[in-house]
């Protein structure tokens, strides 16, 4: 079975409690205070793996719980920091929070790692609480609880190139023609479960990834059957392929098929039309007749579709050439960089995520914690949309009221981490 959603629940790791205890020396009798302070707990990371392809794992495991803190000990002993539990996902997996359906990150780039849940901080020791007026603190600190959350995993295939047809028009044929991919190809509908990505790598072209996806079917845009899946991925590919078997041996009028795909795809939450669509005519090989040709390209191109190629995938006639066209094209078309609309994010409880400012030296005011952690892990600032989250955020959570509480006038300056700006208010 071919899955790309999958529910975990996940738990990071309690941070240890403080010690106390008191130092016991030979001379003395009655020594400072010495509990050491308790362990963080273990955060859980999700971390893209480039070899995994699907979510197929979360099928058999699907609770991820990081281990606890070690409590402090005896003579200023520390308790050992857990390890972050390491998750291995697949490039686009999109991280939801189960129960708001909203978005907590989007693993798109390669090099991404991702804290989904935070250990709780490690309590301190006694020994912390000495003071001049206070020289045997008889407390400590617990360690805090670590966070749980439900978490929805969906992949997204990010891809340059989408394949888009009903079964059957050669789809992994093509796929298996032009890369090392060794997709099934079977003359039966709905063989093709499985994602399959292949790069196409020819000489004089710059390299490119094409996926050959489940196949659509009619209502596909209502979640009918694999069809839904189908078109989650195909959001997330540059420029579409689409097949059209126009041999004519399945019994399908292929105008009707390729007008069927389009209104699918128009119909799907984002106009999916609006992607640059190359058509290509296949199984030529079988065609008799054919005049059918340049019948079916003046009615597609009638639709508006003007670049339609003929090829036949089984004799790699007219193959390579449409590669090269995919290749040039994709040179023009920009890398699709999903654009969210503010609501669709995941905002943490304030209990769990807490910040305080202070203004530095050099008058900056500086933005820290663990609510600044979170929130800068959360968007990409180069993103418009990402951005006027952001500020949004900061708002509603009274940061920049804080700001102007503290005296901050137009054009200082605010540093969340490494990302400075200036204020205007
Ligand atoms: P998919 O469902 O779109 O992935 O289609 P497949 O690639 O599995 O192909 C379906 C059937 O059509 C298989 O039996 C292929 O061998 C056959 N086929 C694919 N392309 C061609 C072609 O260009 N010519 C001929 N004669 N058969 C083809
Ligand atoms: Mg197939």
């Amino acid at each position: 079975m071919f899955i790309d959603i999958a529910d975990v629940y996940m738990r990071s790791g309690d941070g240890g409690d403080g010690a106390i205890s008191f130092r016991r020396d030979k001379y003395v009798s009655h020594g400072g205070p010495d509990g050491g302070d308790g362990g963080d707990g273990g955060d859980v990371v999700f971390v893209v793996d480039n070899s995994m392809t699907t979510l197929l794992n979360f099928k058999y495991k699907r609770k991820f719980v990081a281990k606890n803190g070690e409590n402090g000990g005896q003579t200023k002993c520390y308790g050992a920091a857990a390890e972050d539990l390491e998750i291995p996902v697949p490039l686009g997996t999109i991280v939801k929070d189960k129960e708001s359906g909203k978005i907590i990150a989007d693993l798109s780039k390669t090099d991404d790692r991702f804290v989904v849940l935070r250990g709780g901080k490690g309590g301190k020791g006694n020994a912390k609480f000495a003071t001049p007026t206070r020289q045997a603190p008889d407390f400590a600190e617990p360690g805090m609880p670590g966070e749980e959350r439900d978490i929805t995993l969906e992949l997204k295939l990010l891809a340059d190139v989408g394949l888009l047809g009903f079964p059957n028009v050669g789809k992994s044929t093509l796929l298996s023609k032009v890369s090392k991919a060794t997709p099934k190809i079977a003359n039966y509908h709905f063989t093709t479960l499985e994602p399959n990505l292949g790069v196409v790598a020819l000489t004089g072209i710059n390299p490119f990834v094409i996926a050959d996806i489940p196949g659509i079917i009619e209502g596909a845009s209502e979640g009918i059957g694999l069809g839904i899946q189908f078109l989650r991925h195909i959001e997330r590919t540059r420029l579409l392929l689409h097949i059209v078997d126009v041999s004519g041996i399945e019994g399908r009028d292929p105008v009707e098929d390729f007008k069927l795909i389009n209104e699918e795809l128009k119909k799907y939450k984002l106009d999916l039309t609006d992607r640059p669509q190359i058509v290509v005519m296949n199984k030529v090989d079988l065609l008799y007749d054919k005049s059918y040709l340049e019948e079916f390209k003046a009615k597609v191109n009638e639709l508006g579709y003007k670049e339609v190629y003929a090829m036949s995938a089984a004799t790699g006639e007219g193959v390579e050439a449409i590669m090269k066209v995919c290749a040039d094209k994709l040179q023009s078309i920009p890398i699709v960089d999903t654009i969210y609309d503010e609501d669709d994010f995941f905002i943490p409880e304030e209990k769990h995520f807490t910040y305080d400012i202070e203004i530095d030296e050099e008058g900056v005011y500086v933005v820290y914690g663990t609510f600044v952690d979170r929130l800068l892990n959360a968007v990409n600032l180069n993103n418009p949309s990402h951005l006027r989250y952001f500020h949004k955020v900061l708002g509603n959570k009274g940061v920049l009221d804080r700001l102007r509480e503290m005296g901050i006038v137009d054009g200082d300056s605010i540093r969340l981490n490494d990302f400075e700006f200036e204020y205007y208010a």
